[in-house]
């Protein structure tokens, strides 16, 4: 699936957000949408209120892992938070991630690289 990328708030205007590039990330239409306008919710291990994880501010190798089924996992409160509101792991977007990863077209290395044919 091809899709134009969306240039969304990190920070929503709606909570005070503004428009300069500290607060600008590029994300899919699937994050996007269901990010919405929030900008936390609950560590679906702990049930802590956890903001989302910043891609402006934060390392994404230390907040996230790609296993070998291409489903992404959360290392750390911000990581799990923002995969379960983002819901980045639905079945079709890991499949998705799949396809992307066999055209070469995925950014990041799978751990189980040798077995793409
Ligand atoms: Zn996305």
């Amino acid at each position: 699936m091809y899709a134009t990328f969306h240039i969304d708030h990190i920070i929503p205007r709606k909570h005070g957000g503004l428009d300069f590039n500290d607060n600008l990330c590029i994300a899919c239409p699937d994050c996007n949408g269901y990010k919405g306008s929030d900008i936390a919710t609950f560590d679906p291990l702990t049930g802590d209120l956890t903001p989302f994880y910043n891609p402006r501010e934060q390392d994404w190798d230390e907040h996230f892992e790609l296993e070998i089924d291409m489903t992404i996992v959360g290392l750390t409160p911000e990581g799990r938070a923002t995969i379960f509101l983002l819901q980045m792991n639905m079945q079709r977007r890991v499949i998705e991630r799949y396809e992307a990863w066999m055209r070469n077209e995925y950014p990041c290395e799978n751990p189980n690289s040798e077995s793409r044919q």
